[in-house]
């Protein structure tokens, strides 16, 4: 990864994007008392009032001092529908970039899927979002709108209850914005998110894997996706950087909390990846680590290289796991009609 500072770099931090700490802080070295950043961070986050004028036990002059942080959000255009109720949101940046987050049912309650940059530059062979490589990072708040956001829709009397970071973008690749992002989801006066209920998707950037888990204490995925290197660095050229071996080290490194698990993503690619073979070489690399295996058959998009793997070599696959000692879940693909499964996601809308 090239860290150098670039024009990808996400818009400047307004205060819809500032943690409560940083907005106390800010608010302190004007001379107001730092209890007045909690009472803005409460407006913004609990009561979803962004409009200065409407802060209304805020004094005159610190509404004006916080004048110049004012910084415009997202919009949302258009919400598509697919037959299983999947939501996809499509949401417009302030500078005309267009992104999208997803609300899937589970039951008895949604979990929504959020997206960390306009694009990504990991370049994964199998996923659509890579074919648009990377035009920005998306800033803190452009994050935390899409949940509040999520929170407008009617989803017919149910809840948001989880939070992926799994639509657009690697979400480690833009990682100061993404913690200032799951601090405010995480504060008690700000969207008091569960951290149970937060779950960080990575490609694998093996340093920035711990450096997450001391940051916030969110739930880890890692799209694995392959069971040998040479796999690996076939489909997705961050390998060649971080080896599976330098990735299974970082996991270890990732502080755990008490009783989790990290979650093991394998995108079972039909006639690449899906042998018996696979599965047991998979097995024996997450041996020793504390994880449960999530296999996602492959989502086809246009020009897309592979195939859906059959059912059946799916449950071989998950068989294999499953001996193993390791909970292994397929995951079922919602919301393919409108383009808003796992790896579709391009910010183009998709007719129903
Ligand atoms: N960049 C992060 C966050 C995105 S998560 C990451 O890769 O983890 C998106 C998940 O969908 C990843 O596990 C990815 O491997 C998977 N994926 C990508 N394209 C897919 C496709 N076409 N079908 C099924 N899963 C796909």
């Amino acid at each position: 990864m090239n860290d150098k500072p670039n024009k990808l770099a996400a818009p400047a931090v307004g205060f819809a994007g500032m943690t409560r700490t940083d907005l106390r802080e800010w608010i302190e070295e004007r001379g107001f008392p730092a209890y007045r950043g909690d009472q803005v961070f409460g407006w913004l986050h609990q009561k979803r009032i962004i409009d200065l004028q409407g802060m209304k036990n805020i004094p005159g002059d610190l509404r004006t001092a916080l004048g110049e942080l004012e910084e415009p959000g997202l919009t949302h255009d258009e919400t598509l529908v697919a037959r299983d109720s999947t939501r996809k949101l499509l949401l417009t940046t302030p500078d005309g970039q267009r992104i999208e987050t997803v609300l899937i049912p589970m039951g008895d309650y949604y979990t929504q899927c959020l997206s960390t940059q306009v694009g990504c530059r990991l370049a994964c062979d199998f996923c659509l979002t890579a074919k648009m490589g990377l035009k920005r990072h998306l800033s803190a708040r452009e994050i935390v709108d899409q949940v509040h956001i999520g929170r407008t829709i009617d989803l017919d009397g149910l809840r948001v209850r989880n939070f992926v970071f799994m639509g657009m973008g690697e979400p480690l690749d833009n990682l100061d914005e993404l913690v200032s992002a799951c601090r405010i989801m995480l504060d008690e006066k700000g969207l008091n998110i569960s951290s149970r209920r937060i779950t960080v998707s990575t490609v694998g950037l093996a340093p920035r894997i711990p450096e997450l888990g001391k940051a916030v204490p969110v739930n880890l995925a890692v799209s694995l996706n392959a069971s040998n290197d040479e796999q690996r660095n076939s489909i997705m050229p961050i390998n060649r950087r971080y080896p599976m071996a330098d990735l299974k080290q970082a996991l270890k490194d990732f502080p755990l909390p008490n009783r989790r698990r990290i979650t093991i993503e394998y995108v079972v690619l039909g006639g690449f990846n899906d042998t018996q073979a696979d599965a047991r070489r998979l097995a024996r690399y997450l041996h020793g680590l504390k994880v449960k295996v999530n296999l996602i058959p492959w989502n086809p998009f246009e020009e897309g290289p592979y195939l859906r793997p059959p059912n059946a070599v799916l449950e071989k696959f998950q068989a294999i796991l499953l001996a193993a000692g390791f909970a292994t879940s397929v995951r079922v693909s919602k919301g393919l009609d409108i383009g808003a499964a796992c790896g579709q996601l391009d910010g183009v809308p998709v007719a129903a």
